[in-house]
């Protein structure tokens, strides 16, 4: 038998790009976990913790990515939203960056999606080799179709390459829902609570029931009187708002609809002390603020003029609660 035909069906040029794969990947084995800590501590884990990947709105602060949290409970990690920023911030906390257990959409505005390719292909080049869950409104499905019909040229080059990606690793299933419990299993239930935001024919308040904790995030919405019952004793309330002083006209064409704009799609800082009051919410953490030139006082100040009277904090990226 001739030399070259000793490494098998690869041949040199074959057993050469073997060999290189083998050296591509191995940093990406390195990097598939960081050694940054793990931003809840072990006792958190156990009882629930809600990491705040990105605690911003569209515009493009360096300090506070589009809006994205994390719900770790023992070796699960469920993902609400996907903004911009999502994996990095993921890897900054210490999570495992090849899967989450479970992703949510509370609704499709591009700021809580926009991070989604980066979820559905970090995850895969970092080492997922099973679909992904996703759960969000109906068009949901639509648009992760397109997502990877965009990216399907990188798809092919990473499976059919030298990085030898794991083919399929990058699918994604997908359930498309109008409400009520998305997930239940092992503890853990989730439950999609429809909300009224603007123009969009689903959006959703996500309520997380764990044995000792139940965690609300309100997605985008005005003042829903279903997420204040959803949220009944909740132990943390994850709330949109912006700083009512701050509402006026805009100095731009069309400005002068803003403030009816904002009444009308999102939630001001009273009414979240209104219903987070009414509901006996035992912590209020306020993200997704439209800050207007606002402070952290003048928000907290409204919510107290709103009524709320427990602790109310206005979150940072990877702050946990
Ligand atoms: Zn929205
Ligand atoms: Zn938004």
């Amino acid at each position: 038998m001739e030399p070259r035909h000793r490494i098998g069906r690869w041949g040199w040029r074959g057993a050469l790009a073997l060999g290189a794969a083998l050296l591509l990947n191995a940093p990406v084995e390195a990097q598939r976990r960081f050694t940054t800590a793990h931003r809840c501590s072990a006792s958190q884990q156990a009882r629930g913790c809600l990491v705040v990947l990105g605690s911003g709105v569209p515009v493009p602060d360096p300090s506070r990515m589009g809006p994205a949290y994390a719900v770790v409970y023992g070796d699960r990690t469920f993902l609400f939203d996907a903004g911009a920023g999502v994996m990095r911030r993921a890897a900054e906390a210490g999570l495992a960056i090849d899967g989450f257990t479970h992703v949510f959409l509370t609704h499709l505005h591009t700021d809580h999606t926009l991070g989604l390719p980066d979820v559905i292909f970090t995850s895969w080049v970092m080492g997922r080799r099973r679909a992904m869950a996703l759960t969000g409104p109906p068009g949901t499905a639509r648009l992760v179709e397109h997502v990877q019909v965009a990216w399907s040229e990188d798809i092919r080059v990473r499976t059919d390459g030298l990085e030898r990606g794991q083919p399929g690793g990058e699918r994604v299933v997908v359930h498309e829902t109008d409400g009520g419990v998305v997930y239940d299993s092992a503890g853990v239930r989730i439950r999609a609570v429809r909300v009224p935001h603007g123009e969009w024919k689903t959006a959703f308040g996500y309520v997380i029931e764990l044995p000792e904790r139940r965690i609300v995030l309100s997605g985008d919405t005005r003042a829903s009187a279903e997420l204040e019952a959803a949220a009944r004793h909740a132990d943390v309330l994850v709330h949109e708002t912006y700083p009512l002083v701050r509402l006026k006209p805009e100095d731009r064409p069309g400005g002068d609809a803003w403030p009816a704009y904002m009444r009308s799609v999102h939630t001001s800082d009273e009414e979240v002390g209104a219903l987070a009051e009414r509901s006996r919410v035992r912590l209020v953490v306020l993200s997704h603020v439209v800050w207007m030139g606002g402070t952290d006082a003048e928000l907290e100040a409204g919510v107290r003029r709103g009524g709320y009277r427990g602790p109310i904090r206005v979150a940072r990226d990877l702050e946990v609660y």
